[in-house]
């Protein structure tokens, strides 16, 4: 049993079942025993690998986009440069190598890290620390300032409740003990979140109330500051419910959520409707979102790739592979998809109207 089980169980035994999103919460931010507290989880040698750490093309082509929605707000100085959840620092490393070229831009730039892990931080700083960034645990404690922010693989990893609807009525999905072991079940009856349309008896809701609120406080500063962001995950935008999608990820394979609480890495789909939603009643544009597939051609992987390709020949093989990977729709060029959210009307690089998604 991983240390953070026996305080589960613990908790459990004194004040009975926890929701899902508790459960989800410890297992990847308890202080001591957390999953993203005291260890990097990323790449080969860790549980899984995000689009960054594939390929520098991914961050420089984001750095690319943040410029030029910088410009086309008018090249605002100070600004306030955030990423959310920056993991090893990697894309936002190649994302200031990019942007770079962009006149007046990393000068005007304040960067902002915004990150929980003790660990990562000091990974961000060995990848950043010329850049001379601040750290925060939330968006809230970053100054009021013109705001261009990016978010890879973040929202998905933080904690979501789960519904059942049983009889008309939702349930809370609730993790108690059973038989000597971890167990999945079901609240009584409760009222706190509206029933979805078309609900069916067995359906499970997911809901994220701390996505919620951070892409309202995204909304409210981009309504009130101005600038741009940029939200990439895997996730759905449908209004429909989309079943359990809660996963858990150890050894770049599959396990069971129950399993080794503060060992694996959890994460759920991402609901970019709802989020888009959220900051525009914040006061936000919510464009509509694209495919990660899409934005990248859009914003010119193909041409980054032969131009990488022809500078290392050698390397050839292994940038095309890259390439599908983050472009592919049997791969992450479908299921992962990127929304931008702007304080105005000026449509953020490859969200124009005209693009089909
Ligand atoms: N964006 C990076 C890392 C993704 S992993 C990449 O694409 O490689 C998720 C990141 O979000 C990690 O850095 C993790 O420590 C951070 N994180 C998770 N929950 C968080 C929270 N509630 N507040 C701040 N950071 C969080």
């Amino acid at each position: 049993m991983t240390p953070l089980e026996a305080i589960i169980r613990r908790r459990i035994e004194a004040e009975g079942p926890m929701p899902v999103a508790e459960y989800m919460a410890l297992c990847l931010a308890h202080p001591e025993h957390g999953y993203y507290h005291s260890r990097d989880p990323l790449g080969r040698g860790g549980d899984f690998t995000t689009a960054p750490e594939i390929s520098q093309m991914f961050g420089e082509l984001i750095g690319l986009w943040l410029a030029q929605a910088w410009t086309d707000r008018g090249s605002p100085a100070p600004f306030a440069l955030v990423e959310l959840g920056p993991g090893r620092g990697t894309l936002m490393a190649d994302a200031l190598r990019a942007a770079a070229r962009v006149p007046g831009f990393v000068e005007a730039a304040e960067l902002w890290l915004v990150e929980t892990s003790p660990a990562l931080r000091k990974k961000q700083w060995e990848a950043l620390g010329k850049y001379q960034p601040k750290w925060a645990d939330r968006l809230e404690e970053v100054p009021a300032m013109p705001l261009f922010a990016v978010a890879n693989e973040f929202f998905d990893a933080l904690p979501i409740r789960q519904f059942e609807i049983r009889s008309g009525a939702l349930h809370e999905r609730m993790v108690g003990v059973e038989d000597g072991a971890l167990t999945l079940g079901l609240s009584p009856a409760i009222g706190d979140e509206p029933l979805p349309d078309h609900a069916e008896d067995g359906t499970v809701v997911e809901t994220c109330p701390a996505g919620r609120t951070i892409a309202a406080e995204i909304g409210a500063r981009l309504a009130r500051e101005g600038g741009a962001a940029l939200i990439i995950d895997y996730g759905h935008d449908t209004n429909a419910p989309r079943g359990d999608t809660l996963q858990a990820v150890k050894d770049h394979a599959y396990a069971d959520v129950l399993a080794q609480p503060g060992e694996a890495d959890l994460t759920a789909h991402v609901d970019f409707r709802t989020l888009s939603r959220v900051s525009e009643e914040a006061g936000a544009t919510g464009w509509s979102v694209r495919s990660q597939g899409a934005l990248l051609d859009w914003l010119g992987i193909r041409l980054r790739a032969a131009m990488l390709a022809k500078a290392a020949p050698e390397r050839e093989d292994e940038i095309t592979a890259a390439l599908d990977r983050l472009t592919e729709p049997e791969q992450m060029g479908t299921l992962f998809k990127a929304l931008a959210l702007s304080g105005d009307d000026i449509p953020p690089p490859g969200f124009s109207e005209e693009l089909g998604a």
